[in-house]
């Protein structure tokens, strides 16, 4: 349940650490109750096949609102959860809302994968995994439809117990996405081995396309050499068409970012969906 014990030292001895500790307490306590109202929800942001604009995908993206009105960026508080034992219980939320998702989608016309994100603790976690297994085994979802996004680092963290995990996702015909590729334990040895279907270039190397050939090569060689290891190769973060092109010429076959399309909600997606291109 929401009500455990949080650990509330996430931050050290520093002048006006009192003020920070309890603003942090206050957006914790908020976070929590947030969740409980159900004031959570997930926008999705579509993957579009760079060559014929085809819809790939999405990828659900929770978000908050507070009570104040005032959105708070995931960035801010997925760690806050994390540090405090509260991202199982956001997490499974989310998980729910992308079942629901999917069905919505489905219901729609539309059958589209919909990805989401996990951290090292939901993997860890019974309540979060069996409800993966269960709404599979109980039909409640398409596993074909289904795709979990975790990073390299959370995957290395543990690699026996994660590895055994992730491939039996692989094993329904979830596919497995290696999130914010590039950023993590990325070596040749690795590559090889990783226990997903899909590398997702990291936004900091495509965000440097145009400004820096260190990272056109890297996005070359992660697209050419993903690909001839049998992973599918997702790019983070296309915001210009100059980076669309670089990406379309070293063979990546899909973006995600802001040059197609920004987190939707999901009436907006089947709207946006009905109209497309
Ligand atoms: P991520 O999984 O790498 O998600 C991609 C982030 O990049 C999202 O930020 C998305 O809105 C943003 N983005 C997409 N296209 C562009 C673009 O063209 N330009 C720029 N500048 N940004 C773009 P968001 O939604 O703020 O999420 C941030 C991170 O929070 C995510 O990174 C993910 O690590 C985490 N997160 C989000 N939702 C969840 C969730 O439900 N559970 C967990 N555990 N983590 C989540
Ligand atoms: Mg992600
Ligand atoms: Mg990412
Ligand atoms: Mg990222």
């Amino acid at each position: 349940s929401v009500g455990e014990s949080y650990n509330l030292n996430l931050i050290g001895y520093t002048p006006g650490y009192r003020e920070k500790i309890t603003a942090r307490h206050l957006q914790l306590l908020e976070l929590q109750q947030a969740l409980e109202n159900n004031e959570l929800f997930i926008m999705l942001q579509p993957k579009v096949e760079l060559v014929s604009k085809k819809v790939a995908g999405f990828e659900a993206l929770v978000r908050w609102r507070n009570s104040n009105g005032d959105y708070i960026p995931p960035d801010v508080f997925i760690p806050l959860a994390e540090a405090s034992g509260l991202i199982c219980s956001l997490d499974l939320h989310v998980l729910r809302l992308t079942f629901a998702a999917v069905k919505q989608l489905t219901d729609a016309g539309f059958e589209l994968p919909v990805s989401f994100n996990a951290s090292v603790s939901d993997l860890n976690n019974r309540d979060y995994t069996q409800e993966i297994f269960q709404a599979v085994k109980e039909h409640r979802v398409n596993p074909l439809l289904l795709d979990i996004e975790v990073t390299e680092s959370q995957v290395m963290s543990d690699y026996r117990g994660f590895d055994a995990l992730l491939r039996r996702f692989m094993a329904l015909g979830m596919s497995v996405s290696i999130d914010d590729f590039g950023t993590g334990y990325s070596s040749l040895s690795h590559i090889t081995k990783l226990p997903a279907t899909t590398l997702k270039i990291d936004r900091s190397f495509v965000s440097g396309i145009e400004e820096s050939e260190d990272d056109r090569h890297a996005v070359d060689m992660v697209a050419k050499i993903g690909q001839r290891f049998g992973y599918h190769i997702v790019a983070e973060g296309v915001e210009t068409e100059a980076q669309c092109e670089w990406l379309r010429q070293v063979g990546c076959p899909v973006g995600q970012g802001y040059l197609f399309a920004r987190p939707m909600t999901v009436d907006d997606v089947i709207a946006w969906l009905r109209t497309y291109p």
